[in-house]
């Protein structure tokens, strides 16, 4: 079921979401969130979602990635679920990309971001699993995983100045400005 999506502003944004536990994990209903957040993310267009955005304050998003992100890298990652997710940074050498979000519409604003990490979560049957990430993949799993403890993209752009409207975006080509 397509769900509403929370805005910069609804508290839930601003959360420590709650843990889930295997035996949640494993009863009626949790098998209905993860269908909601694939299907609001579709709808609204996105690549990942985390289920704050749809006002369950609980440690879950999913993301999904098929093929040219916007800076032309081939990046694929099929539906995967990350509940209670860990990152550890492999290296902090950071990159920044311009972030969108479904909570923040109509911006983009330029975030940098250690650029090779490992997530550890667990998957939609409870086991216990690990994903190492580099580059557009780590950028969009932080992202993501940021919305599970209360925080939003805006809150990390490199330079208050670096924050956009789409159409602006696009109209003065600030994809292509090189950001040192
Ligand atoms: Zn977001």
């Amino acid at each position: 079921m397509i769900r509403p999506i929370c805005r910069m502003g609804n508290p839930v944004l601003r959360n420590v979401a709650q843990e889930v536990s295997v035996h949640e994990i494993k009863a009626d209903g949790f098998d209905q969130l993860i269908e909601d957040l694939k299907d609001s993310m579709d709808h609204y267009g996105g690549i990942g979602i985390a289920a704050p955005q749809i006002g369950v304050s609980q440690q879950v998003c999913v993301i999904e990635l098929n093929g040219l992100n916007r800076y032309g890298q081939e990046i694929n990652l099929p539906f995967t679920v990350f509940i209670n997710p860990k990152i550890k940074i492999l290296n902090d050498e950071m990159k920044g990309y311009w972030e969108g979000c479904l909570s923040v519409p109509g911006l983009r604003g330029y975030v940098e971001r250690p650029q090779h990490i490992l997530v550890q979560y667990l998957n939609q049957n409870g086991e216990e699993s690990e994903l190492e990430a580099k580059g557009f993949l780590a950028t969009v799993i932080q992202h993501e995983l940021d919305h599970l403890f209360g925080k939003l993209y805006v809150d990390r752009l490199k330079d208050p100045t670096l924050l956009s409207y789409q159409e602006e975006f696009e109209q003065f080509d600030l994809s292509n400005q090189v950001l040192e």
